[in-house]
């Protein structure tokens, strides 16, 4: 079979369907493609972490698009895993792309802006770091990426600042502000652009304040970034 008749012969089965996002007041959905997460992006949280905050180059992980949980609601307590943490994130969403954006041009890649919670399995992410493994086990487990409706940047223009907050059963446990990011969204989007392609459909997890800490099945997250939105979540 040449190649134009392989990717002319039907699907094997039903592929998985594309995952999605609601838009706030806009009656069409948000079509997925990759989840890119920008590690230790504030300084408080890099140093809870063990790391010296100084502003090295951003470094990046994947979450699989099919971890979201679209909206928030129900987050199923992993397997494999004892110490399982919540990282409250803003969460950029592109509708354009390329390769080696300028910083001044990236802007124009973002359709809009969520807020997300990066949830990590920290023991084995630990595991995985000290044998200088891949961060995947410990990030892109299932239902690993609740995120928010997208507001649309045509709504609320591009904010640089706003307080990024998350309680735990109504407790406060983080707390930052879009200030404090290391590397402001323009800035991400660049340096991203020129590692991987981008395309519209890419979801940017901005990083996440200080404060991290252990989830149990029960408690009951709620996270905003004011002037975005906010996302609760179930350990069920
Ligand atoms: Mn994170």
């Amino acid at each position: 079979m040449t190649n134009v008749a392989y990717k002319e012969a039907a699907y094997l089965f039903q592929p998985a369907p594309i995952p999605t996002l609601p838009i706030r007041g806009v009656n069409r959905v948000f079509p997925v493609h990759r989840i890119y997460c920008v590690g230790r992006n504030y300084a408080e949280h890099a140093k809870e972490m063990g790391h010296d905050p100084s502003r090295e180059p951003p470094f990046f992980f994947q979450k699989n698009p099919d971890t979201l949980v679209p909206g928030g609601g129900e987050f199923p307590y992993p397997s494999k895993s004892k110490d399982v943490h919540h990282e409250f994130e803003m969460v950029v969403a592109l509708s354009g792309g390329g390769s080696d954006i300028p910083v001044e041009r990236a802007l124009d890649c973002v359709y809009g802006y969520a807020v997300g919670l990066d949830m990590t399995r920290r023991d084995l992410q630990n595991e995985a770091k000290k044998m200088g493994r891949p961060w995947e086990i410990g990030k892109a487990f299932e239902f690993a990426a609740p995120c928010s409706e997208i507001v649309p940047a045509s709504a609320i223009g591009h904010p640089s600042k706003g307080a990024v907050w998350l309680k735990v059963n109504g407790t406060t446990r983080q707390q930052g502000d879009l200030s404090q990011l290391i590397w402001a969204v323009p800035e991400m989007i660049s340096y991203l652009s020129g590692l991987f392609a981008l395309r519209p459909g890419d979801l940017i997890f901005s990083g996440t304040p200080a404060g991290v800490s252990a989830v149990m099945p029960g408690d009951v997250l709620q996270g905003g970034v004011n002037g975005i939105g906010e996302i609760t979540v179930k350990v069920v």
